[in-house]
């Protein structure tokens, strides 16, 4: 009988280590050997200390509750390297963004890592532009490692669950947030100088009395040639989302008008 190959062993290796082993026999099913590495070396970078469960599992990337080494909680989002699903969704975003067109054409492994980056590097012009987002802390590889919202594994709600009855928000509690929503719009287009492009009550969360905008890797500059009508479509959507629960928006004329200050 031959010797195990190379990356099994390294496989199993990795898996050894783990102290969250229920953690691990599901990761191991949905992830290939580069992808556990990648964990792996973020573990011996010192940025993740343990991986606990799963938060979201979706087509494009699952999002794990971590701990850092001080005991910190973290989200671990990790980009699926093998569905076409994503090489299909991703494409339209990154064709006419010249920082990834050039990348674009090489292999989808590559694809990915250069999505994971860019949405560190979204997340990071976001904050810097004074958007609340979660704080970026590391990327390796399909792994991006943020900050986490909501407390001891437990995430806060999106705009969408917190629309539910039982929740039970004032009309004015929603003027707030829809207030501080557009703010970051407009912050956005004319300090980032982005357009988010999939904006939602699905991409937002609320934590601590303030919205936490998520999900931005597919955020586009402003030169990009879709970019005006992504803006338009998350203007709409988010009117769509408010007038919902009750909030008197402006037409969309006036939004449109006070985001790009045109
Ligand atoms: P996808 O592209 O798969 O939709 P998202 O970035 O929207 O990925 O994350 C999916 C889900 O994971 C979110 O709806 C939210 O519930 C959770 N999530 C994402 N980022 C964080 C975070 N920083 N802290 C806590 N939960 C998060």
């Amino acid at each position: 009988k031959s010797p195990p190959p190379k990356e099994l062993v390294q496989k199993r290796k990795f898996l050894k280590r783990q102290k969250d082993k229920d953690m691990f026999e599901t990761v191991e099913e949905v992830f290939d050997t580069s992808t556990l590495m990648a964990v792996y070396e973020l573990m011996r970078r010192g940025v993740i200390g343990e991986l606990f469960g799963t938060i979201s599992a979706g087509k494009e990337a699952r999002v794990y509750c971590a701990k850092s080494p001080e005991g910190k909680d973290l989200a671990v989002k990790i980009y699926l390297t093998n569905t076409a699903e994503f090489r299909k969704g991703i494409r339209k975003y990154i064709l006419g963004d010249p920082r990834f067109e050039q990348i674009a054409n090489r292999g989808l492994r590559r694809l990915i890592y250069a999505w994971a980056r860019k949405e560190f590097r979204n997340l990071k012009r976001f904050a810097k532009a004074g958007i609340r987002v979660p704080e970026p802390i590391s990327v390796y590889k399909n792994v991006l490692v943020m900050e986490f919202i909501g407390e001891n594994c437990k995430r806060a709600p999106l705009l969408v669950e917190l629309a539910k009855p039982e929740n039970k928000l004032s009309t004015e509690e929603w003027q707030k947030i829809f207030d501080t929503v557009v703010d970051y719009m407009v912050k956005m287009y004319q300090k980032a100088k982005l357009v988010h492009a999939d904006l939602n009550e699905f991409n937002i969360m609320y934590w601590q009395g303030e919205p936490v905008i998520i999900d931005v890797s597919q955020a586009v500059p402003l030169s990009h040639p879709y970019a005006d009508e992504f803006l338009r479509h998350d203007i709409q959507q988010i009117r769509r989302f408010f007038s919902s629960v009750g909030v008197e928006v402006p037409s969309f004329a006036e939004l449109y008008s006070k985001i790009t200050g045109m």
